[in-house]
């Protein structure tokens, strides 16, 4: 058991995109109802998804029982629509928000337009301004460096940046070394950080799934892993074997390391995430 007291456990879903996916995301929260999460969250705007989309998955976690929290990105939003959207999710009920820059679709510049908010930073700001405290607000982090910084050390003040504007705990990019993660929380408490920073974590299921991601938001995929999927091709059991110890052992590092908690990218999918679990409470 490398669970301990205190340690807490998020999930993350993305909103389903017809009615055989809602029934499969469903589903998927219901058993994983067993890992008894402190909060879910409901990813915005990633892969063509929409506000709508992401409200209205919030709303039938709600609905299930779950303190259910969206995810609000800055990007191609004028101050206003925010402002709107917070104003929405608080008569909603909502008292945590996990707030983004998110990224534009390639083609379209690195700005959002007139009046969007550049960094995740502004809205932060924004959210403290409009909203005080009635939002729990958490941020993103990078252990391995936002893909577009110039450099470890600048990704991390402006990380901090978020934190003095008011965040109140961070979830991190995935990572498959662990050591990448403890570095990062060394550098940000010797900064000031006192917030948890809590690791993402990614199942691995799928090999050509998961280069994609990775290549995408610079997660590096250590040679042995890499090589080890490569090698199982097409055996998606393999896959899935291999992937479940490999990550199950990433987090048992983490959580007898003390971890504030661990953070699920569940992808709407269950079972991977479940075996994880079983292999580091059961
Ligand atoms: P920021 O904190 O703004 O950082 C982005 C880049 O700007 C970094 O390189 C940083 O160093 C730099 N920067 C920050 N502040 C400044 C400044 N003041 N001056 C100069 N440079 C600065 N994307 C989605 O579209 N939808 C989602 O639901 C979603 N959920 C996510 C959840 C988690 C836990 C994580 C880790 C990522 C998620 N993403 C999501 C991806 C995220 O939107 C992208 O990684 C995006 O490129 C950066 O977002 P951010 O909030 O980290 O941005």
């Amino acid at each position: 058991m490398s669970v301990s007291t205190g340690q807490q456990f998020s999930l993350e879903f993305f909103p389903p995109r017809d009615e055989a996916a809602q029934a499969r995301l469903v589903e998927c929260a219901q058993s994983l109802k067993v890992i008894d999460p402190s909060y879910v969250s409901v990813t915005f705007g990633a892969g063509g998804t929409t506000r709508d989309g992401t409200l209205e998955t919030v709303q039938t976690l709600t609905g299930m029982g779950f303190d259910a929290a969206p995810h609000l990105s800055c990007i191609g939003s004028s101050r206003d629509q925010l402002r709107a959207m917070l104003d929405h999710y608080r008569e909603m009920g909502v008292r945590r928000i996990v707030a983004l820059r998110g990224d534009l679709p390639s083609g379209m510049g690195s700005m959002g337009g007139q009046g969007s908010l550049a960094h995740a930073v502004d809205l932060v700001r924004l959210i403290r301004e409009h909203s005080g405290d009635w939002f729990h607000v958490e941020v993103a982090a990078y252990p391995e460096m936002h893909p577009q910084a110039s450099g470890p050390q600048k990704d991390l003040r402006h990380f901090v940046e978020k934190v003095n504007a008011g965040a109140n705990a961070a979830i991190t990019q995935y990572f498959f070394n662990a050591d990448a993660y403890f570095d990062f929380v060394d550098r940000a408490q010797m900064l000031g950080v006192t917030i948890p920073i809590v690791p993402g974590i990614m199942p691995i299921t799928n090999y050509s799934q998961l280069i994609r991601f990775s290549d995408m938001c610079g997660a590096e995929i250590p040679r042995w892993i890499r090589l080890r999927l490569a090698e199982m091709g097409d055996d998606r059991a393999s896959i899935r074997a291999f992937g479940i110890d490999v990550v199950a052992e990433l987090c048992q590092t983490l959580l007898e390391n003390q971890v504030p908690g661990l953070h699920f990218y569940t992808l709407n999918n269950s079972a991977a995430t479940l075996a994880i679990w079983k292999s580091i409470s059961g």
